[in-house]
C-alpha cells in the first residue's frame, strides 16, 4: 500500500509514516515498487511491498502418522513442500525429524530459513510448551525450546486450527476481515479467532475448543460418552461410524469421499446422517456467529464437503441462530490442503520473524 495509506491505517502523520518507513528500506525488509498510472492529476502513487527475498520460514504441521513441511517468504509464498511418515511419535524423535526436513528445504531451496513455526492439535501455552497433545500421547512438552537447540533457529508452536486461522488473516480470504473466524471440521472440530488482529488464544491455550459442545441429546454419543456433541455427529469419526452401523459395514471400510457420491447419497439413511452433520456444524457456527459477530467465517477441514453437500440444512440452522438485530454473517467454505495448515504454521514463525526483525 502507499505511505498515505499506511498512515492512515496506523493513525500516523505523513512524516512519522516517512520515519518509521525510512530504516526498515534500509534494512532491505520493505521496497518502493515502481510508480503506478494515475487516471486522474497528481503525482503518481509509489507502492511499499514486503521484500519477497526479506526472509524464509519453514511451517511445520504434525497429525498421527505424517509430517507435512513448507518453506515459504514473508508473503506466505509456498517455496518447497515436504511430507514424512512419523514414524516415531515422542517427542525427541519428533524433533529430529523436524531438523532433518528443515536442512533438507534449506537444502533444496538454498535459502537458510530464519524461524520455524509448528502447529498440531494440540492445547499450547505461550507459544513454547505442548500441554495436551493427546493424538501423540504428549503432556508438558517444551516444543519450541527441544527444536531451537536442534536447530538454533527460534521456533514457534501453536494449535493447528488458530495456526491455520492466523494464516488465513495474513494470506488468505480473512485479509482485512476483523473480527474474522474458521472453523474446521474433520479428525476433530476446531474454530479459529482473529481479533484486532491477533490470533484468540485463551488464559490456558485452549480457546476454540468447541468440539463436544451439545447439539442433539438425541444424538449417539462421541467418544468420552457426551449424548449428540457436535464432535459425536459432524467429525470425520463420528460420521463414518454412524453411516457403518446404518450400512452394517466396519467405518474403517469407510470414507467421506466414498459417502458424499452420487450413488450413497441415494440411501435415505445416508443423507440423513450427512445432513445432521451439516446440521450440527451449522449449530457450532451459527453460534460462534452470536458471539463474536465476525466479519466473515471460513469453514474447512477435511468434511467441508458435507457442508457443502448440505449447504441448506448448514445455511437454514446458522439463519435460526442470529439475533433478530444482527446483520446476516458471510460464510465461505474453502477446500482442505495439508499444506495450508502448514502454510498456517508458516504464518506464526513469520510473526516470530518480524519480532526478531524488529529486535535488530
Ligand atoms: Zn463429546
Amino acid at each position: 500500500m502507499s505511505r498515505a495509506e499506511l498512515g492512515r491505517r496506523l493513525g500516523l502523520s505523513a512524516a512519522t509514516t516517512t520515519r518509521t518507513v525510512r530504516p526498515l528500506i534500509e534494512a532491505n525488509l520493505i521496497e518502493e515498487r515502481p510508480p503506478q498510472e494515475t487516471a486522474g492529476p497528481g503525482r503518481p502513487v509509489r507502492q511499499l511491498a514486503v521484500v519477497e527475498r526479506s526472509a524464509t520460514v519453514v511451517g511445520v504441521k504434525l497429525t498421527d502418522d505424517t509430517l507435512h513441511a513448507v518453506l515459504t517468504d514473508p508473503l506466505g509464498q509456498v517455496l518447497a513442500y515436504e511430507t514424512r511418515p512419523l514414524t516415531r511419535t515422542d517427542a525427541t524423535g519428533v524433533t529430529a525429524l523436524i531438523a532433518s526436513v528443515v536442512a533438507q528445504l534449506a537444502g533444496r531451496s538454498g535459502r537458510r530459513p530464519e524461524a520455524i513455526g509448528i502447529s498440531l492439535g494440540a492445547a499450547v501455552v505461550g507459544r513454547r510448551t505442548v500441554v495436551v497433545a493427546s493424538f501423540l500421547g504428549w503432556r508438558d512438552v517444551p516444543l519450541a525450546d527441544m527444536v531451537l537447540d536442534a536447530t538454533g533457529l527460534p521456533c514457534t508452536v501453536a494449535n493447528d486450527v488458530r495456526a491455520f486461522a492466523y494464516a488465513e488473516a495474513w494470506f488468505g480470504a480473512g485479509l482485512g476481515r476483523d473480527p474474522f473466524a474458521l472453523v474446521t471440521l474433520g479428525a476433530g472440530i476446531g474454530c479459529g479467532m482473529v481479533v484486532a488482529g491477533e490470533v484468540v488464544s485463551g488464559a490456558r491455550g485452549t480457546a476454540g475448543s468447541v468440539g463436544h459442545l451439545p447439539v442433539d441429546p438425541s444424538g449417539p454419543r462421541c467418544e468420552i460418552g457426551h449424548p449428540g456433541c457436535a464432535r459425536a455427529l459432524a467429525s470425520t469419526s463420528g460420521i463414518l461410524n454412524a453411516a457403518a452401523e446404518h450400512l452394517g459395514c466396519q467405518a474403517q471400510d469407510l470414507t467421506l469421499d466414498a459417502l458424499l457420491s452420487p450413488q450413497m447419497r441415494q440411501d435415505d439413511g445416508v443423507v440423513a446422517i450427512l445432513r445432521r452433520a451439516a446440521l450440527a456444524a451449522g449449530t457450532i457456527v451459527g453460534t460462534l456467529i452470536a458471539y463474536v459477530d465476525p466479519e466473515l467465517v471460513i469453514v474447512s477441514g477435511e468434511g467441508v464437503g458435507v457442508v457443502e453437500s448440505c449447504r441448506e440444512v448448514f445455511d437454514a440452522q446458522v439463519e435460526g441462530l442470529r439475533h433478530w438485530a444482527a446483520a446476516p454473517v458471510p460464510v465461505l467454505t474453502r477446500p482442505f490442503e495439508f499444506d495450508e495448515w502448514a502454510r498456517g504454521a508458516a504464518a506464526l514463525a513469520l510473526e516470530r520473524w518480524t519480532l526478531v526483525a524488529g529486535d535488530r
